[in-house]
């Protein structure tokens, strides 16, 4: 052991004291520079003018498509400013789906063999819908409920455009969107079985903005899916009080989307050294992509400006932590995480030299909750840790395990351990997806307030002596 002010001397302290860590934390020298940190970030605009950097010059990066490529020429162009030892890519393949036009009306009755639009509807379609191949016309039978699909006869449902006008809930946690989203992921393959001819969800999304909330559908279930498309909340609204009335509902349906071939992008990953040669790293990420109806700014773009601010505030320090922290930004995580996944792929039998990962990926609110899932021995730097955050307003939650994120949770599935930075919820859900998921959304305070809450993670942990895993292949 050296004599450098180390996480590794508090744990043999507290160990050898059998006192509680927090009791003296804050005066030790790591303590000193988070509180430093914090105060750093919690003024810091580097997160901010990153996250205006990534919406403003580059916008809309829908995987596959000229603005994701864009994208990740910013993300090496910027990490490489920002003076990152090492900055590279590693490709990511996947189907390319595309969006050419959609819309869609409430039609009139028939009159003189014709009808007419009463009413155009706010829709978006669903990721990985075919094409309508030409305008659809059809009525719609309403269900509001998955499982109430499930349960319905062919008969009641063949020919017709199914409706799904399940409302999302709105929680601190966004449990609500779990409850919902199976209309999206398994309802063109549940209205295909049918016999339907196309599909309309009342948007998961939690806003009564005009403004609807794509989405993919799910890569994992097989055979086919109906044309799919999410309408806005008012106008399922809308279309309930007609519903209701018990008349036939007539929609016209036009959508030109589809899978368009393959496309290649890039994980971007960017590294600062550690100032021991310990060949171990943390890994922070977020995704790098969007999607194509807004500028990415609450998902993930927040994300991304949060990890690689903190690795640059941390970087800074006159001292450098003991081990190399990891930026990964991941590619096409919306359309079926497919960065995340090949990135854990590529990177399974170099598990060892991961400490721990961490991801941001639910928008810029506040931090208000600490998870770790660790080893018992790593137990005194998470204590560390959330001693610290607990200046922040965060609560360290130590009954429930992390979950890593979508793509860094891929790690943690091999073995990883990881640690979640919960954010509040609560208006994410209202942007998400949406034309309205722009940089105004944001505010700033409550993303300086993410940047300490990450500079405090990236320190403590990259600093560390402690074992954290590998823990059991999780399912
Ligand atoms: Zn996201």
């Amino acid at each position: 052991m050296n004599n450098k002010p180390c996480i590794a001397l508090v744990t043999c302290l507290s160990a050898f004291l059998a006192i509680s860590f927090p009791v003296f934390a804050a005066d030790n020298e790591p303590g000193k520079t988070v509180k430093q940190l914090q105060a750093d970030a919690l003024v810091s605009d580097l997160a901010w003018d990153t996250l205006a950097s990534l919406t403003s010059e580059v916008g809309p990066r829908m995987g596959g498509s000229d603005g994701d490529l864009l994208a990740v020429d910013w993300a090496v162009d910027n990490m490489q400013k920002l003076g990152f030892d090492r900055v590279w890519k590693e490709p990511v393949t996947f189907p390319r789906w595309v969006r050419n036009h959609e819309s869609a009306a409430v039609m009139s009755a028939e009159k003189d063999g014709k009808r007419i639009v009463v009413q155009p509807l706010a829709i978006t379609a669903i990721g990985g819908s075919p094409s309508s191949n030409g305008t659809l016309l059809a009525e719609i039978t309403e269900f509001d409920s998955i499982e109430a699909l499930e349960s319905a006869s062919n008969e009641a449902v063949k020919g017709k455009i199914v409706f799904l006008s399940t409302r999302m809930r709105k929680t601190h946690d966004g449990a609500g969107y779990g409850e919902t989203v199976s209309n999206r992921s398994r309802g063109p393959f549940v209205a295909a079985e049918k016999g339907a001819a196309a599909l309309l969800i009342r948007s998961v999304g939690t806003d009564n903005n005009r403004l609807p909330h794509t989405g993919m559908m799910s890569g994992s279930l097989q055979g086919p899916r109906v044309p799919s498309a999410a309408i806005s909340n008012p106008d399922a609204d809308n279309l309930m009080l007609l519903v209701e009335k018990g008349a036939p509902v007539v929609v016209q349906l036009d959508l030109d989307v589809g899978f368009d071939g393959e496309a290649t992008s890039y994980n971007v990953v960017g590294e600062f050294n550690g100032r021991d040669d310990s060949g171990k790293h943390i890994l922070i990420g977020a995704h790098l992509d969007s999607w194509d109806l807004g500028t990415g700014a609450v998902d993930d773009g927040a994300g991304v400006a949060l990890v690689m601010a903190a690795a640059k505030m941390v970087a800074d320090l006159p001292t450098r932590p003991r081990n190399a922290t990891r930026v990964v930004l991941y590619a096409n995580e919306e359309q079926g995480i497919y960065g995340g996944k090949e990135y854990a792929r590529k990177h399974a039998e170099d598990l060892s030299g991961f400490i721990v990962g961490a991801e941001s990926d639910l928008g810029a609110d506040r931090i208000y909750r600490l998870k770790a899932s660790t080893l018992p021995t790593a137990q005194i730097t998470i204590d560390f840790l959330a001693h610290h955050l607990k200046a922040l307003g965060i609560v360290y939650e130590a009954d429930k395990p992390a979950y890593g994120g979508a793509d860094v949770g891929q790690m943690r599935r091999l073995g990883m351990p990881a640690i979640d930075l919960n954010q509040d919820a609560s208006r994410y859900f209202d942007l998400h997806h949406t034309a309205n998921d722009t940089l105004d959304k944001v505010n700033p305070q409550n993303l300086q307030q993410n940047l300490a809450a990450w500079v405090t993670l990236v320190f403590i942990t990259a600093d560390s002596t402690d074992t954290f895993g590998p823990l059991p292949v999780a399912e």
